[in-house]
């Protein structure tokens, strides 16, 4: 695959490149210089979603894996299984959160890492990556007694879920968790600036593995597939993605791009709304990030949104007419979560913002689909407090909840992480 730098799109890479690289200069983001369509969508929506995903994700890495490679990762990646539950005869759930974190990131994070595992070269590796949530576990549980790649995860301090934050701060080993007091945007820019930092970069030979990473985005594509083929009818098919950083919305205007024939696409925000205001308005004007109860998107400045605008500019797709963008108060998201549970179903905030976003859009001759990003048990104090009940942890966060958070604390200043990043 031929990928550019978005912000220089003379600087042109190969996948393996980008992957290994994370950002181009100027923190410029990798994508696609051109985005060939599938050949056969019917005859891959036939397909199951392992051999199918494999077609996929060969066909865009064009000739970079062989084939027989590309379906091992994505059988280990994706060992997990992948339901749509209907609603009603035209709202069905994509439940992404059944892999080792209990949220969609898995699916990202696991391909990512078995796409470094393949890539890497002699020499030190080290994972820096910004969380706002999910993938701190994602990116933990990926990479977790990898031999030669240390981890280093940001988070903000007191802004994740206590059981969350039991998830990915209590593995140590090669896994090393930094509580930052501050917001996520900051973790985010600290992570920035350390990319930005040449020498180190070379010395502990970074790696990023948040959602801007280009491998990531092209796993997350698959699953729109898994939900096409679920459909009745794609060419009526409405998704609904709660977002955040928009690598989601990203993998799912990318699935469109490769000729997956759904009809629109739906981003749903809490009340960090600097999407849905832009895409009004026309002006980028992010505000100061508010904390919300769907707090894997306390997001001010998603750092996806370049790409998207890029499917519009040089891939010609047209956003006014396949995205539109709504923000939602906690408020409503707990009323969407109450209303979910009146019909027998019980989803996390995040998925239940994402429902209530498509009730409020829907037409009558459109079918929707909300994307189910995290199990409802890793937000199991949003659920005591909204649906006042208990509900049993999974075995995955039974285990974890007795252990000890080895996470350390910094401020927020670059020479605090830097020299953890030193460190042996
Ligand atoms: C990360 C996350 C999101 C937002 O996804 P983006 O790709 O960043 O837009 C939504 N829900 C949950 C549960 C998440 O962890």
């Amino acid at each position: 695959m031929d990928l550019i730098n978005i912000k220089h799109p003379e600087e042109a890479v190969s996948f393996k490149q980008a992957v290994l690289q994370g950002l181009g200069s100027d923190q410029g983001l990798f994508f696609p210089r051109s985005i060939t369509p599938l050949e056969d969508v019917d005859s891959l929506l036939q397909q199951s979603f392992v051999p199918r995903s494999a077609a996929i994700l060969h066909h865009l890495l064009d000739g970079e894996l062989d084939q027989q490679a590309v379906l091992e990762m994505a059988e280990s990646a994706f060992d997990f299984p992948l339901p749509t539950r209907a609603l009603s005869d035209t709202v069905s759930a994509l439940e992404l959160f059944h892999g080792p974190s209990l949220a969609f990131k898995d699916f990202g994070a696991r391909f990512m890492a078995r796409c470094l595992v393949r890539f890497r070269d002699q020499g030190p590796m080290t994972i820096l990556t910004a969380t706002s949530g999910d993938t701190g576990a994602a990116v933990a549980h990926a990479y977790y007694q990898q031999a030669g790649i240390k981890v280093v995860i940001l988070y903000p301090k007191g802004r994740i879920s206590p059981l969350q934050e039991k998830l990915f701060c209590t593995l140590g080993g090669n896994i090393r968790t930094v509580a930052v007091n501050a917001d996520f945007d900051t973790c985010q820019a600290l992570v920035k600036q350390s990319f930005d930092d040449p020498v180190l970069r070379r010395q502990i030979g970074l790696n990023s593995a948040n959602s801007i990473n280009i491998a990531r985005l092209v796993a997350q594509a698959c699953y729109y597939f898994e939900a096409a083929a679920q459909s009745a009818d794609v060419s009526r098919l409405v998704f609904s993605v709660p977002s955040g950083n928009f690598g989601n919305v990203t993998a799912g205007l990318l699935a469109r791009a490769l000729g997956l024939p759904y009809k629109r696409l739906i981003a749903a925000t809490n009340a960090n709304d600097t999407v849905p205001r832009f895409l009004t308005s026309g002006r980028w004007n992010p505000h100061t990030t508010v904390a919300t109860l769907t707090n894997a998107m306390d997001i001010s400045n998603p750092n996806n949104f370049p790409r998207v605008l890029e499917l519009e500019t040089r891939h010609k797709m047209s956003l006014s007419e396949l995205l539109s963008s709504f923000s939602l108060s906690d408020e409503d998201t707990r009323s969407a979560m109450l209303a979910l549970w009146q019909q027998g179903y019980m989803a996390d905030p995040h998925s239940a913002l994402a429902w209530a976003a498509l009730q409020s859009d829907l037409k009558d001759d459109e079918l929707g689909c909300f994307l189910c990003t995290a199990h409802p048990a890793k937000f199991i104090e949003a659920i005591k407090d909204v649906l006042e009940m208990d509900i049993p942890l999974p075995d995955v966060l039974a285990e974890v909840q007795a252990k000890k958070i080895l996470s350390s604390t910094i401020m927020g200043d670059f020479a605090e992480l830097k020299s953890i990043l030193l460190q042996e």
